[in-house]
């Protein structure tokens, strides 16, 4: 059997039917991946890289004493199969194979991961033949030639694509590891470096701090409007900029009629059609149509799989003298270009344009074949579109223009007018990306008088260096040798997804900033573009076989050593400095109360808040959701009237939650249970705000005196307000309760969503879940809450109010889950029997247990129990068990009714002991006479508490 082995399996599915020809494909699948099967061949995909590399075990620890992010460094490095399924696949066909052919893309990569699946081959086949088949574009005449001639793999091309993963790791890591300790910084908020990453944001902190340190200067354009046969005519005047305003004036002044044309000059200025597409080239064009580089080359992978369009990662702008350009316009013939082609076959120029770049491996970006736009999508046709016009324009003649200009006097000050018509648009016809501004002058012959209708002195600024738009950065890269054509566009996504870049253009966030300027103040090295233009140097000297990839990967970790020595040098003082400068992303503005600072501060569990960088002299804070529902950070957005930053919950995979000023949102969302509170009036309200109180709960934590004093009204009507607002907290509590139950117990259904649940319950008056429990059974029904659910829930609710009661009566966690253990749920069970009797049920030690007991009958506004010490209870339950015939059960009864021993046997009620504990009324009686006869007739033997 024959095994193909392509990059994925779209390209595998592609490859399949080409090859088969007119053979049945047949398509199966193993453990849910898919191979094409047709003679006695078999074609799978992979998924690019099926193993990753990694750092050999025991480097997981962060925090580890002697792997510390140096020992990163000189870590062995092992690969470890990250598509399990994909891996044992391969290897089950490979033992039936006699022949692999490695399909994967052409390039670096594309040879590594072919070299990958050689070695998982090899692992389980050792003898049999491999072949590389290479290709620039999945279309039947590339691929059946590229079977036709297959080769061997390159592994030259393979080591340079491992070494450099090697050292990525390596740089990534240790780099990663010694930043994100020393600021401080775990989880998801640590401070990524990288060696392609790290000098890329460091351009775009570079342009910041131009923009920032640029001071505009104010110059003066002068130019006037003439017109000749009733045609208006712009001229500019000949300084283009006038530096000082004086001047400006004065040439001003001294224009006047008549405008004299002293001179006419005609000429033709060709536009040389554009070059072919290599990746960067086209990432730029497809910024034009709106495209972020990334999603540009997402499309273009995609045609490129679909065999629509060559293989988009090239450096190349020279079409090879091989590829078939006759042929690529033949094919593209029943598309909607037809008209285009006829005329570029007719106008044909005799060789294509040519850019700067020639190499070997893939021809400059090219359509592969025919398409359609319905068939495609919008997205993908415009991209399809881009590549076949720019195909189409480098086969055009040059665009033509006539050019004038035309030079005037005005009272001794020259001016001129420029005017460019195009006299043959050439690739323009095909390539209407950029439009032609054309502006046609009028005839004017030298000598000529024409009248001057205004005379136009503007005030302008010079600006700053703008930001790098995606696009503009990916050249920039490329320029500096920074990334390769494949990663570009990744390292930036990467720059955004860590939060050091943000917005379009690309600006650095604060820690972005931080970074970077901490890096380049102790080891610049690694900002700097050269160290990494340097690899790439040697990646190329790797592939010519001029030096070894484990040659190249050591003089990298020597680099990096003594950039660890410059780094731990100072790791204390990048903390800091990284720290103080990030403080600020936090800051939000001044607080209400005291004017001091107002910070987000995350806790270490899902906690996160506004506090006042004053407490705890200040104590103002805003409470803010939970972290699960999106980490708090603050957006450039100001409140216009409180001066603070807007908070934005950002979390992975879903939209963001604009909290918007956080103490507007703080003010608003309090409205509703500030209106339910019945005595509070809006002036009330607007009072309590103006002394900085803006929750109900502020409200009914205030002294009535104090309150009563805010608001200028007597200490009764003080205490009413405090009275509702803790019947509205209560009412909040309860509502939250029932949403939270309704949540947990109602498996949602259709038609029957939670949110929708809530509203028609709170619409009907319900706000708990004993309300629930007591709906009418119409509207639950209506709701689509079975009887049995609605009880389940009740019981439920009990237990939620129960561990709620007993929290705040004080009751310490790990000992509730004893008395709940015990079958002691509610504060009634607690109250049930005497905590005597409590201790030997639960386990607990009867000290524990009286003062538990104690807690809950304070915050039940009862009176606790009577306590009794260890020795007492022991000595009062030697005293009851003399009596005759008192068991074990009846002396538990009677210390459950509170009767721990003979003086209180003697005292009770014998009808009331009797209800309490169930022992018949005699029995008791007859104990009672016995102790009666023992008090008159006391006996050694036996001690009277
Ligand atoms: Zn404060
Ligand atoms: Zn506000």
């Amino acid at each position: 059997m024959d095994l193909i082995v392509a990059e994925k399996n779209i390209s595998a599915h592609r490859i399949a039917a080409i090859l088969s020809g007119r053979e049945k494909l047949k398509e199966s699948r193993d453990a849910g991946v898919p191979v094409y099967r047709f003679n006695d061949c078999a074609v799978i995909g992979l998924r690019g890289h099926v193993v990753e590399i990694d750092f050999e075990e025991g480097y997981t620890n962060w925090r580890s004493r002697e792997k510390t992010p140096r020992s990163l460094i000189d870590a062995r490095t092992i690969k470890v199969p990250t598509e399990k399924k994909i891996v044992q696949l391969l290897q089950k066909l490979s033992r039936q194979a006699d022949t692999v052919t490695i399909a994967t893309d052409f390039d670096t990569e594309g040879e590594l991961i072919g070299k990958e699946a050689y070695e998982l081959v090899r692992q389980v086949n050792p003898d049999v033949t491999v072949h590389r088949a290479r290709f620039s574009a999945i279309t039947p005449d590339e691929i059946r030639n590229a079977f036709a001639k297959t080769t061997a793999i390159d592994f030259d091309l393979a080591a340079a694509g491992e070494a450099r993963q090697v050292i990525d790791l390596m740089w990534g890591a240790s780099l990663t590891r010694f930043i994100s300790l020393a600021a401080r910084r775990g989880g998801a908020n640590i401070l990524s470096v990288g060696r392609v990453q790290s000098p890329t944001l460091a351009m775009i902190v570079d342009r910041e701090r131009e923009i920032e340190a640029f001071v505009p200067q104010t110059y003066w354009e002068l130019s006037l409007s003439t017109e000749k046969d009733g045609e208006p005519v712009e001229a500019r005047h000949q300084t283009t900029r006038f530096c000082d305003k004086d001047s400006a004036i004065a040439a001003r002044d001294r224009t006047r009629e008549p405008l004299v044309v002293t001179e006419v000059k005609e000429g033709t200025r060709t536009e040389k059609a554009p070059a072919p597409f290599d990746t960067t080239g086209f990432i730029v064009a497809a910024a034009r149509l709106g495209f972020p580089a990334a999603n540009a080359m997402r499309v273009a992978e995609d045609l490129y799989m679909n065999g629509y369009i060559s293989y988009p990662r090239t450096d190349n702008t020279v079409y090879p003298s091989t590829l078939d350009l006759n042929g690529i316009l033949r094919a593209l013939r029943p598309t909607e270009f037809e008209e285009d082609i006829a005329w570029v076959t007719a106008n044909r120029r005799p060789h294509p344009t040519r850019g700067k770049k020639s190499s070997t491996d893939h021809p400059p970006i090219h359509p592969a074949s025919a398409a359609a736009r319905q068939s495609l999508g919008q997205e993908r046709w415009k991209i399809y579109e881009l590549v076949v016009r720019r195909f189409l324009a480098t086969l055009s003649p040059d665009a033509r223009w006539r050019t004038m200009k035309v030079n005037f006097d005005a009272g001794g000050e020259p001016y001129t007018a420029t005017g460019g018509q195009l006299t043959s648009p050439g690739w323009r016809k095909v390539y209407p990306y950029s439009s032609a501004k054309e502006y046609i002058l009028p005839v004017m012959r030298e000598g000529e008088r024409l009248p001057i209708n205004d005379v136009k002195l503007e005030e302008k600024e010079t600006q700053p260096p703008p930001r790098y738009s995606q696009s503009r950065l990916i050249q920039q890269m490329e320029e500096l040798g920074l990334g390769t054509k494949s990663t570009r566009h990744e390292v930036i996504q990467k720059l955004v997804s860590r939060k050091y870049v943000e917005g379009t253009p690309l600006r650095p966030t604060l820690v972005g900033r931080a970074v970077t300027e901490s890096l380049e103040n102790h080891a610049d090295t690694i900002t700097r573009p050269a160290m990494t233009r340097t690899l790439e140097e040697h990646m190329e000297q790797i592939k010519a076989r001029k030096r070894s990839g484990i040659d190249v990967v050591a003089e990298s970790r020597s680099m990096l050593h003594s950039v660890f020595n410059q780094l731990e040098a100072h790791g204390e003082e990048i903390g800091v400095e990284i720290m103080e400068q990030t403080a600020e992303e936090m800051t939000l503005g001044p607080c209400p109360v005291c004017g001091r600072d107002l910070r987000i501060r995350h806790l270490r569990n899902q906690t996160q808040f506004i506090g006042c960088t004053g407490y705890p002299e200040c104590t103002f804070n805003i409470g803010l959701p939970m972290a699960m529902w999106g980490r708090a950070l603050r957006t450039d957005k100001h409140c216009t009237v409180h001066g603070l930053h807007h908070v934005r919950l950002v979390r992975k995979g879903s939209r963001p939650w604009e909290i918007g000023c956080p103490l507007c949102h703080h003010m608003e969302s309090n409205t509703e249970a500030f209106s339910l509170m019945p005595s509070l009036t809006p002036a009330h309200r607007e009072t309590l705000l103006s002394r900085h109180i803006y929750t109900v709960s502020e409200v009914a934590n205030t002294a009535p005196e104090r309150l009563a004093g805010i608001l200028d009204i007597p200490d009764d009507e003080a205490r009413t307000l405090i009275r509702e607002a803790e019947e509205v907290l209560a009412l909040l509590r309860r509502r939250s309760d029932c949403r939270k139950l309704v949540r947990r117990m109602l498996a949602p259904k259709k038609g029957r969503s939670p949110a929708k649940i809530i509203r028609h319950l709170q619409e009907a008056g319900i706000n708990d879940v004993a309300g629930l429990a007591g709906a009418a059974p119409a509207l639950l029904k209506k709701l689509g809450i079975t009887e049995k659910e609605a009880d389940s829930m009740l019981r439920e609710a009990k237990m939620v109010e129960n561990e709620r009661f007993l929290r705040n009566a004080g009751i310490p966690a790990a000992s509730m889950k004893k008395y709940f253990a015990a079958g002691i749920f509610s504060p009634e069970d607690f109250l049930s029997g005497h905590p005597v009797w409590l201790s030997g049920v639960v386990g607990l030690s009867l000290d524990t247990v009286q003062r538990h007991v104690e807690m809950v009958a304070r915050a039940k506004g009862l009176t606790p129990p009577a306590k009794y010490t260890t020795a007492q209870v022991s000595r009062g339950r030697d005293n009851l068990l003399t009596l005759p015939g008192l068991t074990d059960l009846q002396l538990e009864r009677l210390q459950k009714a509170g009767i721990v021993d003979s003086t209180l046997l003697l005292a009770a009620d014998a009808a009331a002991a009797a209800a309490q504990t169930g022992i018949p009324a005699g029995k008791i009686k007859a104990w009672q006479a016995v102790l009666q006869e023992r008090e008159k007739k006391p006996r050694d033997d036996i001690i009277v508490i």
